[in-house]
């Protein structure tokens, strides 16, 4: 059995429940470094992470490993571990047991499995499925890796979390390095840590570090730009970074959850030069699309499963690819735990939890029926009438759709909610917008917005 794939299946689970700060924060450069029989032993960065983890998340974690494993697992430790690359290129690990204390710094500088570039090598265009949700920002990027600094710059790309901004991101990288044979010096950062080095150069007076390396590169791919909102010193400094890398016509490729208008107290002169190159947008992929990428994530693996399970797996997870990729491993830690094939069965009832999982906080029917009435310009009344309008029944059935499949409400309370209807009425509404869903991108569209209302908006 593998436990990185237990690993990533947990951390797929985690990252449902937890804030997307919060997620990034604690659980990068965290791996599983044992599994013996009951007994798991995390490997984390810091002593932060490890106190934080025992303290706050060990619970949370412990359930993600024991729905993977079948209840196997019973405790789970976790241990400092750095993980670093000595001169001759071998991994060095310096493992720190339990005795370090709170007080201790965490490492300051952030352990790095990619080269210095900043890339990770398992995001290239290769492994990178093309559907009609990303044609665009794929063709862009290509086009960019091609020519850097010549046509597209910058190139911004924006869409929702997990739909694959920072594989495109980084493939430009990893192309580049490729084609160039390692000579075009490239830079991927996130936002967060640019503005960290940042803020750490202006304290300890290296400025001019920063500088030197910041704007000596050929390509700077800077990801989840939004981050820099409201950071007015840090919007200066890259302001000033992007205008020496644009004006020697260096790269520059920035990707956001948001298209740049939308990126609150971002700075005008800012805003003008991100729309001034090209702007990019990853929709949400649709079921071909994201049979495709299973299959893909099967094939780098060397693992063959059915199209008929590659369907439900795909029809189950719908907005987010990390989370499909998430089911998928999780599929296969189970089946692999438990030395079985998967059958259309048991990979549902491997995900029937899932489903459960991803509620992301539990929803009232009144929140619920006052987002969708909201979203479609109606009223409580109008959702809980008798009246036959086109206009009305749409958004009803949205509501009965959304009862169930947020709040897993039975039908005949559906119909309660919903001004005394007959259940066979909820039934009805059901199944017609889950088939409707599957086939019509814009009706999936509509519901992601009101999920998003309904869960992100207070
Ligand atoms: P984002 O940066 O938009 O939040 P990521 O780039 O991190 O999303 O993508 C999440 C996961 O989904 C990654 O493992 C990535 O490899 C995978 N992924 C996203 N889009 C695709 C795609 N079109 N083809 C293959 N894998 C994809
Ligand atoms: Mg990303």
């Amino acid at each position: 059995m593998d436990i990185q794939q237990l690993w990533q299946g947990a951390l797929a689970e985690l990252e449902i429940s937890l804030s997307k700060a919060n997620f990034t924060t604690w659980f990068k450069n965290t791996n599983i470094a044992s599994f013996n029989e009951k007994r798991i032993v995390v490997s984390v960065p810091n002593a932060f992470t490890q106190t934080w983890f025992e303290k706050k998340y060990n619970s949370k974690i412990i359930k993600a490993l024991q729905r993977l494993t079948n209840n196997q697992v019973e405790e789970v430790h976790y241990r400092v571990e750095t993980t670093r690359q000595t001169p001759a290129g071998t991994i060095a690990h310096s493992v720190v047991e339990k005795t370090v204390t709170i007080a201790s710094a965490p490492a300051k500088e952030e352990p790095r499995k990619e080269n210095h570039s900043g890339l990770n090598e398992r995001y290239v265009f290769e492994n990178f499925i093309v559907g009609k949700n990303n044609e665009l920002a794929h063709a862009a990027s290509i086009a960019v890796s091609k020519n850097p600094g010549k046509g597209y710059n910058p190139l911004f790309i924006y869409g929702d979390v997990g739909l694959g901004k920072t594989h495109l991101l980084q493939a430009i990288g990893n192309s580049l390095l490729k084609t160039s044979g390692g000579t075009m010096r490239v830079l991927y950062v996130t936002c967060e840590r640019f503005t960290n080095d940042f803020i750490h150069a202006v304290r300890n007076g290296r400025a001019k570090e920063f500088k030197d390396v910041y704007r000596n590169v050929d390509c700077i791919l800077i990801d989840d730009i939004q981050f820099i909102t409201g950071k007015e010193g840090t919007q200066e400094e890259f302001f000033h970074t992007f205008n020496a890398l644009h004006q020697t016509n260096k790269q520059i490729v920035l990707t956001s959850d948001r298209p740049p208008k939308a990126i609150p107290a971002l700075e005008h002169r800012l805003l003008s030069r991100f729309v001034q190159g090209m702007i990019a947008d990853i929709a949400l992929p649709d079921l071909e699309t994201r049979i495709a990428i299973l299959e893909t994530k099967c094939q780098e693996r060397g693992m063959t499963i059915s199209k008929e399970i590659l369907s439900f797996i795909a029809a189950s997870v719908q907005s987010n690819i990390r989370e499909l990729e998430g089911a998928l491993n999780r599929v296969l830690a189970y089946h692999e735990l438990n030395r079985s094939e998967p059958t259309l069965d048991s990979t549902k009832s491997v995900l029937s939890s899932l489903a459960t999982q991803s509620i992301r906080r539990s929803v009232t029917p009144k929140q619920l029926m006052a987002t969708v009435a909201s979203f479609y310009d109606i009223t409580h009344e109008d959702l809980v009438g008798q009246s036959r309008k086109k206009e009305l029944v749409f958004p009803r059935q949205i509501v009965m759709y959304l009862l169930r499949e947020e709040a897993q409400f039975s039908y005949p309370s559906i119909g309660n909610e919903l001004g005394g209807r007959d259940h066979t009425t909820a039934i009805h509404a059901y199944t017609k917008i889950a088939k409707a869903v599957e086939i019509d991108e814009k009706l999936r569209q509509e519901i992601h917005l009101i999920r998003q209302r309904l869960y992100h908006d207070t």
